[in-house]
């Protein structure tokens, strides 16, 4: 969907809402709404797009040539290195309303644009983009589906490189370039987990070296044309050690499995968590599986719907979020199976990811 379009449902929602203006600083929402992506930095960069759908992109002078490339349908306003910006941004601003400020924009910012527009209260702008960027558009699921394609491919030539000997840093490496050799932009985590450090979810890749009968857990993801991937899968170097192992691999599978079929357009998100949790529960593991089932993701890694215990964002066609269902065995080993799943038009939760899923003997 052009940007344009979704500019026009954000106003809907501004007024429908009571909000006189979305001010994005630098984010998914800003990207979102205009196609334009920067990092953050201390001279204030704000989209300021008004309940009546009209979109200024406020920035530094310096800017302007890389924004009129990358949104060249917004107006601009720069300001200077002398100028105040703030009151720039609210003269922006006319009608009645609250200002709705991005939910990751700096507090200096919120203040300085809180002082330059007194009287007028704040919220948060997710409480108008949420319901949009939750329902991926065409553009998006293409954008999901080309990454999500391009992990699967790295994870598939990963598994004919050799584990036994080398460090997790060395995988870690690998994957990271294979990622970029798949068609990423980016590389924004590669997680090697091996043997008992698999039972640490978001282990800090170290120095071990991998030895027959470890089971290793990788986690790696990165974005292309700004959207993101994410995929774990848990490999076994050499035969699998422990007849457990196995076990438990089998059974977070089948875990995964419950959550795709409960995974469909009406129902919560965290009913969703409560199927995949009920099967690794009955196996005796409930409480070694000590995180969310799933997360969203798009322009941003993590973003809603959350699949968690409890979550009451209602599934539709469009979302995409991870079902990444684990068993953590503190001095043991870890297992995770995730895969990002899109509910398509006919309500049901399709994966986007392909690559195998059984536990894979590596050498
Ligand atoms: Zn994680
Ligand atoms: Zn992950
Ligand atoms: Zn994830």
């Amino acid at each position: 969907m052009p940007h344009a379009a979704r500019r026009a449902r954000a106003a809907e929602g501004c007024r429908a809402t009571g909000v006189a203006a979305l001010l994005l600083a630098p984010g998914s929402d800003l990207t979102y709404l205009s196609g334009y992506r920067i990092v953050g930095s201390e001279r204030l960069t704000c989209l300021v797009l008004t309940a009546d759908g009209e979109a200024t992109l406020v920035l530094p002078e310096l800017e302007a040539p890389r924004a009129a490339v990358a949104a060249p349908d917004v107006a601009r306003r720069t300001w200077g290195e002398t100028e105040d910006p703030y009151a720039l941004v609210a003269s922006l601003v006319r009608g009645p309303g609250v200002l709705a400020v991005s939910d990751q924009m700096w507090a200096a910012f919120v203040l300085g644009l809180g002082a330059a527009a007194p009287g007028r209260a704040l919220r948060l702008a997710s409480t108008v983009t949420r319901a949009l960027r939750m329902r991926k558009d065409d553009d998006e699921q293409a954008a999901l589906r080309a990454v999500s394609a391009a992990a699967d491919r790295a994870y598939a030539r990963m598994r004919e490189r050799a584990f036994a000997g080398r460090s997790e840093r060395e995988i870690a490496a690998d994957l990271a370039e294979l990622l970029r050799a798949e068609g990423h932009d980016e590389v924004l985590f590669t997680i090697v987990a091996s043997g008992p450090n698999g039972a640490s979810p978001h282990h800090a890749t170290g120095d071990r070296r991998l030895v027959a009968g470890d089971l290793v857990v990788l986690d790696f993801g990165g974005t292309r044309a700004h959207y993101g991937s994410d995929i774990t899968r848990t490999v076994s170097v050499g035969a699998v050690g422990d007849p457990e192992m196995r076990r438990v691999h089998d059974l977070v599978l089948r875990a995964q499995e419950a959550g795709y079929a409960a995974a469909r357009e009406g129902v919560t998100a965290g009913s969703v968590d409560a199927a995949a949790r009920a099967v690794i529960a009955d196996g005796g593991y409930g409480d070694r599986f000590i995180h969310r089932l799933g997360h969203g993701i798009g322009l941003d890694g993590h973003e809603h719907p959350y699949l968690v215990s409890g979550g009451q964002d209602v599934l539709a066609p469009g979302m995409a979020f991870s079902i990444e269902p684990g068993i953590y065995l503190p001095g043991r080993f870890g297992v995770r199976i995730e895969d990002i799943a899109l509910i398509g038009p006919h309500g049901r939760a399709e994966p986007l990811n392909h690559a195998d899923r059984a536990l894979a003997v590596v050498g």
